[in-house]
């Protein structure tokens, strides 16, 4: 790079704290203190990094980004060559050099679906975990991407909360039809890149090409279109971007946070041709979803992690799966800074302090009195008294199981936040309450239910 008379660490430096702006604090510490220029040579800029595990991980999260700042920085397109430690950590220098991803270079992404499509090639069906929660969403999908523009599901668009795998989804339809027909022009894009799109169109005067580039697609991904509300202009624009797609039987697939009835702010025609086609929802995952998810993350990356370290992160982390994924890849960067293995006593270590990161609050056993108390309409001081009443023993038992099993609380302390009782009382009451719920799927139904209530 002749023209680039810089430093590797002057550019890293420069590039970190564009980086600093758009990561958190807690990802800032985690991905990039420890990386190392190490140099500028033609047309790359080499970074050391921990291990071979960081290197993909910042890869596929952030090496967009990446590029970006650094063109931005520089003005050129620069590539990332990645160079892993092995040994001690990166501050020692004894290391042997080991670079990847074929040539071991990152190329920038392709602005164009005839090229570069935009797709994460991570994203496919075969490492997308089906549950009860997403099956509908998931076999819209396949046929979708089995029978492009041949199928009734068109627009097909899916909902739900964030986290839950909608673009992962939607991007595994474009890997997939491209795989079977490299020639298939497939388009992802989000509505806010459209929306920018748009915009530096109008600013550029070159609408032509911005119409070009989405209706030339075959298959047209866009995701969250819940950012189109209130932009009307934008939304005027993407009216008639899918409508000409559809009259020419391209395939549209759309996912937003919401059903589409619940989107304020996007006008009337545009809700009605949204909903013309297929609307699928993928809803939260189960305990044992969320397992196999992250048991076939760990797979994908090479690694086997202990069925109970899934189970500890499964059922702790209960928000979305890129939560439970962003707690095993801090579990898998605590393994490799610390050169330890991934066990029990690590584990616990690096989820504590991402449950403390998010706002999951530690419940105690007067929260789960409460909670009972509420639901139950038993009041807080009967629960916790000595009346025998049949519905108030009941409400104390609960709060007492409650108490061990999700607050995980001794028994001589659950004991003494019921009024003093003897640690054999709450034993007793735990049992009943288990033998009741196996006996009873009635009973072990409203327990999960008021155990939900008491979580939430
Ligand atoms: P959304 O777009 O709904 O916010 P994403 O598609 O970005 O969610 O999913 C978040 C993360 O969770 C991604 O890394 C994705 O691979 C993963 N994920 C979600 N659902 C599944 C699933 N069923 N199987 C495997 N990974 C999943
Ligand atoms: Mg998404």
């Amino acid at each position: 790079m002749d023209n680039l008379k810089t430093e590797p660490l002057e550019l890293w430096n420069n590039v970190t704290s564009k980086m600093k702006k758009v990561v958190s604090e807690q990802a800032f510490a985690t991905w990039f203190e420890p990386i190392k220029p190490v140099s500028i040579e033609k047309e790359s800029l080499t970074l050391e990094v921990p291990s071979k595990f960081y290197y993909e991980w910042i890869d596929s999260h952030y090496g967009n980004v990446l590029l970006e700042k650094l063109k931005e920085i520089t003005g050129e397109n620069l590539k990332i060559r990645y160079s892993v430690v092995i040994g001690e950590p990166i501050s020692n220098s004894n290391k042997v050099d080991t670079v990847f991803k074929d040539d071991g270079l990152i190329s920038p992404v392709n602005e164009y679906y005839d090229s570069g499509s935009k797709l994460n090639k991570r994203y496919t069906f075969d490492n997308f975990v089906e549950g009860a929660n997403n099956q509908l969403a998931k076999a819209a999908s396949i046929s979708v991407a089995k029978a492009l523009g041949e199928t009734a599901f068109n627009p097909l668009l899916i909902y739900g909360g964030v986290g839950l795998g909608k673009t992962h989804l939607i991007q595994a339809v474009g890997n997939e039809v491209i795989k079977d027909n490299v020639d298939t022009k497939v388009h992802y894009t989000t509505s806010e890149k459209f929306t920018l799109d748009f915009i530096s169109a109008i600013q550029k005067n070159n609408s032509s090409k911005f119409s070009e580039k989405y209706r030339n697609a075959d298959l047209l991904l866009v995701d969250d279109i819940q950012f189109l509300q209130n932009k009307e202009q934008t939304q005027e624009q993407f009216f008639h971007t899918f409508n000409d797609l559809y009259q020419r039987g391209k395939q549209i697939i759309l996912t937003t946070d919401r059903h589409p009835s619940e989107l304020n702010g996007l006008k009337d025609r545009l809700l009605s041709r949204f909903q013309s086609g297929l609307i699928v929802d993928i809803q939260a995952p189960s305990l044992e979803t969320r397992m196999a998810i992250l048991q076939k993350k760990a797979e994908d990356d090479g690694l086997s992690i202990p069925f109970e370290i899934t189970e500890l992160i499964a059922t702790n982390v209960r928000g979305n799966i890129r939560e439970m994924e962003g707690a095993l890849i801090k579990l898998l960067a605590y393994s490799s800074l610390s050169h330890s293995d991934i066990n029990m006593p690590l584990a616990k270590k690096a989820l504590h302090e991402t449950l403390g990161r998010s706002e999951s609050k530690k419940l105690t056993i007067d929260d789960i009195i409460q909670s009972v108390s509420d639901v139950m309409e038993i009041s807080e001081k009967k629960i916790i008294g000595r009346g025998r009443k049949m519905e108030v023993v009941s409400a104390r038992q609960i709060a007492m199981y409650l108490s061990r099993e999700i607050v995980g609380a001794s028994l001589e302390n659950i004991g003494l936040h019921f009024g003093g009782r003897d640690h054999s009382t709450v034993i007793h009451a735990c049992k009943s309450i288990k033998i009741r719920m196996k006996n009873k799927p009635d009973f072990k139904e409203q327990i999960n239910s008021i155990r939900t209530k008491v979580e939430l």
